[in-house]
């Protein structure tokens, strides 16, 4: 991918995407790792529904063709994704673990069983434990390599029928047009069924204090960062009421907790050897950790399909 095709392939954003707003402001320059997005993307918010997004937006065909292709555009080299991936091909889907403590569980009677769309399943950990309890379970993956019953990796191959359950982690914040494919899944699901997404939080301590520097700004492939109010307009719009819209933290207190003596003596040791920078480092860092627990940077969503 050049950055001749990332020029013709983006605009910018005139106005809030969700809200459509003229009331923007700019945050700051994203600075990125990517050299070809070197000052290029702005991060942008709306300061009519506090949502926050860059400044430029791939159209879909292109940013269809960066995910098919695997591009650094959209896509971390990790080391650990390209292992985790691996062990899926090598295994296959009888091989995945069922995560039988999601949260999403919570929210539902498992017994009674229903009709599953899951949009992005990933490694399938939730996806298992539906097809185990034997619901009508059905996925669209657009990574073809993860394989399963029900899984297909084209819009087109879902089936016309309603779902009871329509989940969708970790996706809206990709799209181009959260409204449109938020209203494309809800011709999909039953009245009164449940709708389940997760995505970071703009309105998040760490997106607030960190700005263009939280490490889920990352273009192309984050284009969105919602708030309480830009996601209760694209689940209005569509027909839903929100049952939950709740912050939740990847930090873990026992862990954070568990590392305080080790923090303590670092910091002792940073101001002995002058590290003054260092130590500062590390303190802002347990800092923002600790006011990620108190509003996460990632949001939970349920609602319900009234209309
Ligand atoms: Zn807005």
């Amino acid at each position: 991918m050049s950055r001749n095709e990332l020029l013709i392939n983006v605009s910018d954003n005139k106005k809030c995407p969700i809200c459509k707003s003229l009331n923007l402001k700019i945050i700051d320059k994203i600075e990125s790792n990517i050299n070809d997005f070197h000052n290029f993307f702005n991060l942008v918010l709306c300061k009519t529904c506090k949502h926050r997004f860059i400044s430029k937006f791939p159209n879909e065909k292109y940013l269809n063709e960066l995910y098919r292709n695997n591009s650094n555009y959209v896509i971390g080299q990790y080391e650990e994704r390209k292992l985790r991936k691996q062990e899926f091909i090598d295994k296959g889907f009888t091989q995945v673990l069922p995560d039988n403590n999601h949260w999403v569980l919570k929210f539902i009677n498992l017994k009674k069983k229903g009709t599953y769309f899951e949009i992005g399943p990933g490694l399938c950990n939730l996806y298992k434990v539906f097809v185990e309890k034997e619901w009508i379970c059905e996925a669209l993956e657009l990574q073809e390599w993860i394989k399963g019953p029900g899984i297909v990796h084209k819009f087109d191959l879902i089936k016309k029928d309603k779902k009871d359950l329509i989940v969708m982690l970790d996706v809206l914040e990709h799209t181009v047009d959260p409204i449109l494919l938020v209203n494309k899944l809800s011709t999909y699901q039953t009245k009164e069924g449940l709708l389940f997404l997760t995505f970071p939080n703009g309105e998040s301590f760490k997106s607030k204090i960190l700005g263009s520097k939280w490490p889920m700004v990352h273009p192309l492939s984050h284009l969105h960062f919602f708030s309480k109010k830009s996601i209760k307009i694209v689940l209005e719009q569509n027909g839903y009421k929100d049952i939950v819209i709740q912050p939740f933290s990847y930090v873990e207190v026992y862990r954070l907790l568990r590392n305080v003596p080790k923090l303590v003596i670092k910091c002792f040791l940073d101001i002995f050897s002058l590290k003054f920078k260092s130590l500062i480092n590390r303190i802002s860092e347990f800092i923002l950790n600790i006011l990620d627990l108190l509003n996460g940077d990632q949001m939970k969503v349920v609602a319900k399909k009234i209309k």
